[in-house]
């Protein structure tokens, strides 16, 4: 637990929900916060398929972020819709809401989840990717169309990728927190286990490596996740529909794999803080991207 000030009864906790479109820097924007990689980035939308917390503890406050799929408006598959659902669900019970949108770029995809944030939560827009102005005084009308478009609690604007605006972030969403105890201990970064954040880490060095090769629909899966003292041995299947794909996985003389496998390992080791033996194969499954039935199976539902 965290100790509080003598006296002090004025620790807040709460849970703010994370949403924007997708490529916005939500993920980023979540490491950024919790100071770890926990969410996978990419520079392809729709790299974020499930709901991720990461926790925040400081003296004043315990924040609990909810990183969410981007909202797939384009594509009815069940895959997106699934998503959608865990977007969705995700603004239900929250504190406090974070938009957020990339500076001086308000797309219509942006103004749908504007139309679609409940009225009843704070929302602070978190205007991202500042470093990317060539012109810092775009930032103010930028900001005053963000204004007339809902009744935002607050601008922040932020570069998540630089760290610039993220302790100011911290600071205005602390105020909408509820007066409260901890619900996680100090040093808690998320709810999730370790075997899915293993997962993770290996999808996202398939999106960094294959970037626009990535066949859609490919998934991982941990087959073996077992502690032997101080080492963690993870076996990892990267499961695709199709025998093409796997090749395109493996790479010549399996390079590719080679390199998935060894920078993945080494995000799991600094994450885990302890030495990481990996092993990572590939297994073609054929159609699961548009069978709902197999989806529920990998846990998506
Ligand atoms: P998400 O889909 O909203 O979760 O977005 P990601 O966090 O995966 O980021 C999408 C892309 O934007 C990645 O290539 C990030 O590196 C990039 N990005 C995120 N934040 C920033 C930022 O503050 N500045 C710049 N220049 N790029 C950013
Ligand atoms: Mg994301």
């Amino acid at each position: 637990m965290v100790k509080k000030a003598d006296g002090a009864s004025n620790f807040r906790s709460g849970t703010v929900v994370i949403v924007g479109r997708p490529n916005v820097g939500k993920s980023t924007l979540l490491n950024r916060l919790i100071g770890v990689k926990l969410s996978i980035v990419s520079r392809r939308a729709q790299t974020t398929r499930h709901r991720i917390l990461g926790v925040h503890t400081d003296s004043r406050a315990q924040i609990a972020f909810v990183d969410t799929p981007g909202f797939q408006l384009e594509h009815a598959s069940p895959l997106n819709r699934t998503m959608n659902r865990t977007v969705t669900s995700a603004l239900l019970d929250v504190d406090a809401v974070m938009l957020v949108v990339e500076a001086d770029k308000l797309t219509k995809q942006d103004e749908k989840i504007i139309s679609m944030l409940s009225e009843t939560v704070p929302v602070v827009a978190v205007v991202n990717k500042i470093d990317k102005l060539k012109d810092r005084t775009a930032l103010l009308p930028f900001i005053e169309t963000l204004r007339t478009a809902y009744p935002f609690a607050e601008f922040v604007p932020v570069s998540a990728e630089k760290g610039t605006g993220v302790e100011d972030l911290i600071d205005a969403i602390v105020n909408y927190l509820p007066v409260g105890d901890p619900v996680y201990e100090a040093d808690t970064i998320t709810d999730r286990p370790e075997r899915f954040l293993a997962a993770e880490i290996v999808r996202e060095k398939l999106f960094q490596f294959l970037g626009e090769e990535l066949p859609y629909g490919t998934t991982v899966e941990i087959e073996r996740f077992e502690h032997e003292g101080p080492l963690r041995r993870i076996n990892a299947t990267v499961i695709v529909s199709k025998a093409a794909h796997k090749a395109m996985v493996i790479g010549a003389k399996g390079s590719k794999l080679k390199v998935i496998g060894t920078r993945a390992r080494k995000d799991m080791e600094q994450l885990f803080g302890g030495k990481v033996f990996l092993e990572v194969w590939v297994r073609v499954k054929q159609g699961w991207a548009d069978d709902a039935r197999s989806l529920r199976s990998l846990g998506y539902s």
